[in-house]
């Protein structure tokens, strides 16, 4: 099964609530899809950390034999290679590794070389396997490192997926394929606007979500009453409470230190695998 928790901005508490629901439920795979700022691992705190670079191909020209044809110019969608008077040039940057330039090229000019992009990272904290990306400083292309940390997913096993914040590209892949979508957000007008922002995004996907209200009690029922005429049902309300920020503070997960909280999420996740089943 896999449940990702997602949110439409960041610091709506997301990473808390897929953390907390994974220790509450017993042997989980929790893998932070949020390669260009992974912190799921802060409020776990592994100690042994294996890690293991991911590389993806990426064309090089062979001056001497590049007949200047413009040929993988042309084929590129992603304008990553400029043909010029005097030599070919790749951008990196841009280059989405499709292999396509090295396929067209009439005389064997261009040889695929890897190249790292970040890392992935693996770590056991009792009955949690965590696995997080980290994106490379400087490389904009995340999804393809977001894919390498789904490549860790379990099919027999529980799999919780903390999505990137927002709607764009990256937060698209990591909710492909996934049985539920939690979003979290916050009482509020932003809160509201960056929901109903994520909700039209997600509907395209045809996947059973669920809301969850974090810091419940500090604004207005606007999200409640979206949420009622959308037919989006509300699965979780975490009231704001000094204590639960208190040690969100520290990087403690609060079901940790809160045993009723325990029993919520794994009420939470008995509701929303019964909401899978019926297909809402
Ligand atoms: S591998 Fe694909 S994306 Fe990269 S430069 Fe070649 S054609 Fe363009
Ligand atoms: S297709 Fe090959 S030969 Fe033609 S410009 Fe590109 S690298 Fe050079």
């Amino acid at each position: 099964m896999i449940i990702t928790v997602a949110s439409g901005k960041g610091g709506t508490g997301k990473t808390t609530v897929a953390v907390n629901l994974a220790l509450s439920i017993g042997p989980t795979k929790l893998l932070d899809c949020d390669v260009e700022e992974p912190n799921v691992h802060t409020l776990l705190h592994p100690v042994e950390i294996q890690t293991t670079p991911v590389t993806v191909p990426t064309p090089v020209v062979d001056q001497e034999k590049c007949t200047l044809c413009g040929k993988c110019a042309e084929f590129c969608q992603f304008n990553a290679i400029f043909v010029g008077k005097t030599k070919t040039m790749v951008f990196n940057e841009m280059c989405h590794s499709c292999g396509g330039c090295a396929i067209v090229c009439p005389d064997d000019a261009i040889t695929e070389v890897p190249r790292a992009i970040g890392n992935i990272h693996q770590s056991t904290i009792g009955d949690t396997h965590l696995v997080f990306g980290e994106l490379s400083i400087g490389e904009p292309i995340a999804t393809t490192l977001i894919h390498a940390v789904k490549e860790h997913i379990e099919p027999d096993m529980i799999n919780i997926l903390d999505a990137p914040p927002g709607t764009a590209c990256p937060v698209i892949e990591t909710m492909r394929e996934s049985d539920f979508l939690v979003l979290v957000t916050e009482p509020t007008p932003f809160g509201l606007h960056d929901l109903s922002m994520a909700v039209d995004v997600v509907r395209g996907l045809d996947i059973p979500l669920g809301v969850i209200i974090n810091r419940a009690g500090i604004g207005d029922d606007g999200v409640e009453k979206y949420c009622k005429q959308e037919g989006i049902p509300i699965i979780l309300e975490i009231p704001f409470d000094r204590h639960i920020a208190e040690l969100y503070s520290r990087g403690v997960p609060f079901a940790q230190e809160m045993p009723e909280w325990l029993q919520r999420f794994k009420d939470l996740y008995i509701h929303i695998e019964r909401m899978i089943h019926n297909g809402k």
